[in-house]
């Protein structure tokens, strides 16, 4: 998962404060050095971590906290609600109008991801049921126009671009016409880059955007920038109208705190991230979710809305989810409808728990949940209602029964109790009331 490293060093730093004795000043230091030092290594800037140590130490304050409270308790909810302040800048996302031409424009330097992620975007809104299409404004590059081609033709989306013309205000303008006037909902404007931030681009950006007039302006930018990120996209904002922002590579890139961290710093919402080359790789980006992922609590949101694109809306355990229940019956039903998936490796780590399990890539994860289902399908009906305890004697007779080994029933029932907490919201970060999350 992204920032794996990271993740498990903050679950350790937190395990750590769950298993002391006593929570006195001492304990929180030893905690906060550990988070400081995870962050660190992940490029998250020294001043931004300085500043979140300092939140935690005046938002926790010992001898304040009344007999009888959980410390303990208090400093974890206290560490999460900072860790999102340090990747959320606290703005209203941008929201496109349905029915409406909504022009959005790409900007960032060469090589950052940005044809790659309009094509993504565009095909994010189209499986929503938009009308997309993008228009290639770089003419500087040789070769942009065919690779948006030949992306928007694996996606089916519309495209406009020139080979002949090689004023990219003109080609923008012309574009994003043709596209109004045929009442295209998301009109995508890739711009192009320069190995730089030069002045020659500013322009030719900033002219582009008169020309235009998006409705949001992205900028995209490659996760392995790390601390620079803060500066790079604060040149950007000075210069055009950034309105969100996509980091891209987040796969496979242990460093990318410092580019979460920064550019959450400079006030413009991260709205996805990159993590492959595939169409489909652009996750959207919320903070909760994502500090839930990282802690390994699991992304209830996202495996929601994965689980709403298979099981129908009237499904008894989506009903059970939106009052805050979760039975292992859910449990079992979601896990055969998810499935049906395909390859689940990224939907494994949604799952909370596992995202702290490296066993759980590739096909490895489609196995295991495979022989979660086998142990499910050994429950009694009573069991998978909620109806009746599971006893050791019946874990050992379901293991068997599965042909599993005791230990992955232990693991199940482990995984189902995290579910059950955080949908029931009673962890900090958990759902709470599911019920807005499953009408929106
Ligand atoms: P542009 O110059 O900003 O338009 O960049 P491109 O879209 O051409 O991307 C540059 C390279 O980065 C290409 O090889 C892309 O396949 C790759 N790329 C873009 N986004 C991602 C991502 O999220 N993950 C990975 N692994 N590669 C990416």
């Amino acid at each position: 998962m992204v920032l794996a490293e990271l993740g498990n060093q903050l679950s350790a730093a937190l395990r750590n404060l769950n298993e002391s004795t006593i929570v006195n000043e001492d304990t929180i230091n030893t905690l906060l050095k550990e988070i400081g030092n995870a962050l660190s290594k992940s490029d998250v800037s020294m001043s931004l971590i300085i500043q979140m140590r300092k939140n935690i130490k005046e938002k926790v304050k010992l001898d304040q906290i009344a007999a009888g409270l959980n410390k303990r308790k208090i400093i974890r909810k206290v560490v999460f609600e900072e860790l999102i302040r340090l990747v959320d800048p606290g703005v209203p996302l941008w929201k496109p109008v349905k029915g409406k031409s909504n022009v959005v424009m790409f900007v960032g330097l060469q090589g950052a991801g940005k044809t790659t992620s309009v094509t993504k975007l565009a095909y994010y809104y189209k499986k929503k049921g938009w009308s997309t299409a993008i228009v290639c404004a770089d003419t500087f590059r040789a070769g942009a126009f065919d690779q948006v081609r030949h992306n928007a033709a694996k996606g089916k989306i519309q495209y406009y671009g020139s080979d002949t013309e090689k004023d990219p205000v003109v080609v923008a303008k012309a574009g994003v016409d043709i596209f109004k006037k045929e009442g295209t909902e998301i009109i995508i404007v890739d711009t192009s880059g320069r190995h730089k931030q030069d002045s020659e681009l500013f322009e030719e950006m900033k002219q582009i955007e008169t020309a235009v007039k998006p409705d949001n302006v992205i900028f995209v930018m490659d996760s392995s920038i790390g601390q620079a990120a803060y500066e790079q996209a604060t040149a950007f904002k000075n210069s055009v109208k950034v309105g969100s922002i996509i980091i891209t590579k987040m796969d496979g890139n242990s460093k990318g705190g410092g580019a979460l961290s920064g550019i959450a710093a400079t006030g413009s919402p991260i709205i996805f991230i990159g993590t492959g080359e595939h169409l489909t790789d652009l996750d959207l980006f919320d903070p909760e979710t994502f500090v839930n992922k990282l802690l390994g609590n699991g992304d209830i949101k996202g495996m929601l809305e994965k689980i709403k694109e298979v099981i129908p809306e009237d499904s008894s355990s989506l009903k059970e989810i939106a009052q805050g229940k979760f039975t292992l019956r859910s449990m079992q039903q979601q896990f055969q409808q998810i499935l049906q998936l395909g390859p689940i490796d990224k939907f494994v780590q949604m799952i909370p728990g596992m995202s702290q399990m490296p066993q759980l890539q590739g096909n490895e994860g489609n196995l295991k949940l495979k022989a979660y289902i086998n142990i499910l399908d050994s429950l009694s009906d009573k069991e998978l209602d909620g109806k009746k305890p599971i006893t050791q004697k019946r874990i050992l007779a379901i293991a068997q029964g599965a042909g599993r080994h005791p230990k992955e029933v232990l693991e199940l029932l482990e995984q189902h109790k995290m579910f059950e907490k955080l949908i029931g919201g009673k962890v900090p970060g958990g759902m709470g009331n599911m019920g807005n999350l499953l009408s929106k």
